[in-house]
Formats: C-alpha cells, structure tokens, sequence
C-alpha cells in the first residue's frame, strides 16, 4: 500500500492534502508533515485548510498553507478523517481523480481509493512517520516538529493510547532537535484567556449520573459570545470531568453552528466510539464525538440513558 500510494502521488499533475473540520493537532501535524515531505519529493501540492487554532502558528512552515484553493487536483488526500463526510474541502476530494485516505480511527470507512488505516494507532502523525521512512524521506526537524505535535495531542500528552513506539518516535525526535518541551506547554499546557474562563464555567455546571460514573458539562453560545471564544479555547474541557477520581465517561457538549457538538472520553472500558456511533458520529475507544441537532436537556438524558446501559 506505502509504495501505491507513493506511486500514484508522483504521478499527480498536482496533489491537494486536506483534513477534518474544527482541525485539532493531529490533523494540523498530519497536513504540514505530509506537505513537508511532499515538497522533499519535488512534488507539487497544497495543504488547504481553512482555519486552525492560533496556538499552532508556532510551527515552522504552517504558513504555507492555504485558506482555499480554485485550483484542479488529481490527487486528494484525506488525513485524520474517520469518514468523508468529516472531510474539510470535500469538494476537492470529490473533484479528485484518485483519492488516498490515510488515518487511525477505529470507525474509518476506507472512504478512498486507497486507504491506509492504522485502526486503533494512538495518532495519525505516527502512521505517516512510518510512511514516510518507508518512501526514504528523511523527518528532518521542521516534518518532525509537525508530526510530534499530532502525537502530543492525540495522546492528550503521553495519557492516552500509550505505546513504545510512540516513545521511540518522539525520542528520535528529541535527537534531531525537535523542542518537545516547548511544544507540549505551547500547544497543550498553556490556556488562552477565554479558554480558562470557559473551563471555570464547564466546572461550574459539571454534573455526575450513575453514582458519579458519568460527568456532563456544557457550554452554551451565550457563553462563547459574551467571552469572545476562539477555534481551539474547548480544548481540555473535557478533560475536567474525565480527571475525576470514580468518573468512567465524561462527556461535554457546546453549542456551534445551529448545533451541539459533543465530545466523549472514557477512562476504562467503555467505548465511546460505540456510543458516538449511535449519534452518527465515531472515533476511538476512548475518545469519540458527534454532532446533535437535539435539544440539550433531550440530548443529555438520551446520552446519559446510553452511557448508562454500557456502565
Ligand atoms: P473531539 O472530542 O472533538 O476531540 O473528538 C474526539 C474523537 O472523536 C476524535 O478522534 C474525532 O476524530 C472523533 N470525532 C469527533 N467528532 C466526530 C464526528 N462528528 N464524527 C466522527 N468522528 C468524530
Ligand atoms: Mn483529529
Ligand atoms: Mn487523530
């Protein structure tokens, strides 16, 4: 599959890289490795993305993605999406002559022509370290930098889906001078102004089911208005109800869109994914999410009745 895929992107008259929406750094990390090691290749292509969180203007070369693109793409590929509909820029995958799906989520539905899916891997960025060495690209710093930074993430720092080779990778990385300290506090630790606001608020309202096995908190538009939230400020709100002692599932919903976009993690065995699923939406064991034109309190007890029966 590593050498068809290499095949059919140097044969492309021009390849588009494209991710999820409401990209985290996995996707990010996914889009500027794959850019990186494309343009070693001599090849030409585009990473479009259409916004990211201004905390990953840190990384060295973000600045050659583009917002939006008119031009024709034979080639398109998806990186970090679980389906084609999560795909931002579907339209220039569905222009695309051949497509290639590269990701990690248990739930990906090989949506392409080519599809490489490491189900279950603890982030998209580690499967296309292993790409890359098998095309010979060398991860320097700069396509080092991007892919640690999906592995920060997706592990939530080092806490989910923990693996050696994730540790060999990032010690590799180290060696070659990427500043993994500086990446984890400037992407993961540090909270912008708003976000700590919010996190305030979403404790605030946390409330447990099920002999406090299930944590539920929300945040409302009223919230994201009066407090001038960014893409990215949600990020580690979830993580309030997941890190209490006892809770199983924590779950946090915000209003977006016209609708509420709901996160899951769990903390043992229960899979989130699964239960997402069931909403119409997926991910992984632990982490999952959907999107919900329900109302909060019919969505609530719906989720909470769920969660409840797999408890
Ligand atoms: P989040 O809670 O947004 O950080 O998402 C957690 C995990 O669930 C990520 O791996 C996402 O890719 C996945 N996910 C979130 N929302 C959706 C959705 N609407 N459809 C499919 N997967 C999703
Ligand atoms: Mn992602
Ligand atoms: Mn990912």
């Amino acid at each position: 599959m590593n050498n068809e895929i290499l095949e059919v992107i140097k044969n492309a008259r021009k390849v588009a890289i494209l991710i999820h929406e409401s990209p985290d750094g996995d996707a990010i990390g996914s889009a500027l490795g794959m850019l990186l090691a494309l343009r070693k290749l001599n090849l030409n292509a585009d990473a479009i993305v259409k916004e990211y969180p201004p905390m990953f203007k840190i990384l060295d070369g973000i600045e050659l993605f583009k917002d939006s693109s008119d031009d024709n793409y034979d080639v398109a590929i998806a990186l970090d999406c679980s389906s084609k509909n999560r795909i931002g820029g579907i339209e220039i995958f569905d222009n695309a002559k051949i497509t290639i799906n590269i990701d990690h989520h248990n739930t990906n539905t090989s949506f392409a022509t080519y599809n490489l899916v490491e189900r279950g891997g603890p982030a998209c960025c580690l499967t296309l370290a292993y790409l890359f060495k098998s095309w010979n690209v060398e991860i320097d710093k700069q396509i080092g930098q991007a892919l640690t930074t999906g592995i920060i993430t997706d592990t939530v720092g080092f806490r989910y889906n923990n693996i050696s080779q994730t540790y060999d990778f990032v010690s590799e990385m180290i060696k070659i001078g990427v500043d993994v300290t500086k990446l984890y506090y400037k992407i993961l630790t540090v909270n912008t102004k708003a976000q700590f606001e919010l996190k305030k608020i979403a404790q605030k309202r946390l409330t447990f089911y099920h002999d406090e096995k299930i944590a539920f908190t929300y945040i409302t538009l009223e919230d994201d208005q009066k407090l001038g939230t960014k893409t990215g400020d949600h990020e580690g709100i979830i993580e309030i109800g997941k890190d209490i002692e006892g809770v199983e599932v924590s779950i946090f919903a915000r209003f977006t869109d016209g609708k509420y976009r709901v996160s899951l993690r769990s903390n043992n065995d229960v899979d989130v994914s699964e239960i997402a699923t069931l909403f119409g939406g997926g991910g992984h064991k632990q982490a999952a999410g959907f999107v919900s034109d329900l109302p909060l309190e019919e969505l609530r007890d719906k989720l909470i009745l769920e969660v409840g029966k797999k408890l």
